[in-house]
């Protein structure tokens, strides 16, 4: 007999998230350039928190987060009332989603969008739509046109992923204003550590009523495997999404970890002031080769190669040297790989491997 269990509507259109690769057969340390991590790991001060905060495992954590709030808007000048902690930024998405659209609504994001807006739009029985970019940018004019009076959330990594191209302060506000008035804009700042000058949104979720920025301990942080990230976001929308979050979401070592990691400021600056160093050098190490790439305003170049038969190619060549970097064809990007920005030792590698690749095309 079928059975006649079945899940909520848009469920099983949900393709489950593809993480960068980290392992090769054969290679007992492989470098790992796939997921757009810190390499040079945490701060030493972050790690010392947690395990300070492991012989703590039987308490409880903190369910409002106060003094994780706090350090987060001590350091980055925000208003702790309107944070939001999560596990991960992948926690806050999904939050906004189960609190805003459902079955009917519309959840709007670009051609090359996180592949989290499309998950948990679904997750909420929400029918995704996606805008298309020009030129790896985000478009904010065809965003605009493509928002209806069914359109509840939209969706922008900027920098984005996995273009690492920017556009600039006006065109968000020219998108902010423009939505319609039910409409809430999410500025994704997974990447914004990496972008001098770049506050992320912050000054436009404290001006405007819809616009909320995330941000993640993931990237420039270095703490992918902890596991958190948070909201700004006007006060009325933060206490909407706290009722659907867990009220122990965060475990008392990631608050441990996460705090202790932004408050160490030196640590994650010279983490940053090397990747920019490093990102250039990445860049026109490829531009040399003769493969495209834009200017990248993150923490990982796009090489565009000149077709699918040649990406697929180098990332075996890479492979074949221990190097894994992420071949974005589900991004709609089958002609290219992005590589994370490693240590400068790493880079070299990369970049003396592609020179052997096409010397020997
Ligand atoms: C990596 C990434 C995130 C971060 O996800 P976490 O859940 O915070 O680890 C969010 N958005 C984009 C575009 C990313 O690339």
């Amino acid at each position: 007999m079928a059975t006649q269990i079945r899940p909520q509507p848009g469920i099983l259109d949900i393709a489950l998230y593809q993480g960068g690769q980290s392992q090769i057969e054969g290679q007992a340390e492989p470098l790992k350039l796939s997921s757009n991590e810190n390499p040079f790991g945490p701060s030493p001060a972050a790690v010392a928190a947690m395990q300070g905060a492991l012989t703590q495992a039987h308490r409880y954590p903190s369910t409002d987060h106060a003094a994780l709030r706090a350090a987060i808007a001590e350091v980055y000048d925000l208003d702790a009332d309107r944070i939001i902690c999560g596990v991960g930024s992948d926690e806050i998405i999904h939050f906004l989603c189960q609190a805003y659209a459902g079955p009917g609504d519309e959840v709007l994001y670009t051609t090359h969008g996180f592949g989290m807006y499309r998950i948990s739009a679904l997750a909420a029985g929400a029918t995704p739509v996606v805008a298309p970019e020009r030129e790896r940018m985000v478009d904010v004019d065809a965003l605009l046109a493509m928002a209806t009076d069914k359109t509840r959330l939209v969706f922008i990594a900027n920098p984005a992923n996995p273009t690492a191209t920017l556009i600039p302060m006006a065109d968000l506000a020219r998108l902010a204003e423009g939505l319609p008035k039910v409409c809430l804009l999410i500025l994704d700042g997974a990447y914004a550590e990496f972008t001098e000058g770049y506050d992320g949104g912050k000054s436009l979720v404290e001006t405007r009523e819809n616009v909320v920025m995330t941000r993640t301990f993931s990237k420039a942080y270095g703490l992918g495997g902890l596991r958190v990230g948070y909201g700004y976001a006007p006060k009325e929308i933060v206490d909407v999404l706290n009722r659907v979050r867990g009220p122990f979401n965060l475990s008392g070592i990631a608050l441990a970890g996460a705090e202790a990691a932004v408050r160490d400021t030196d640590w994650v600056a010279e983490c940053i002031r090397v990747n920019a160093e490093e990102r250039a050098r990445l860049t026109g190490g490829l531009r040399q080769l003769g493969i495209g790439c834009d200017d990248s305003h993150a923490n990982f170049v796009l090489a565009r190669f000149a077709d699918e038969a040649e990406a697929v190619a180098v990332d075996a060549y890479l492979k074949a040297q221990g190097i894994i970097v992420r071949h974005p064809r589900s991004y709609g990007m089958p002609q290219c790989l992005r590589i994370t920005v490693g240590r400068p030792e790493d880079n070299s590698r990369v970049l003396d491997a592609l020179r052997s690749f096409k010397g020997a095309a």
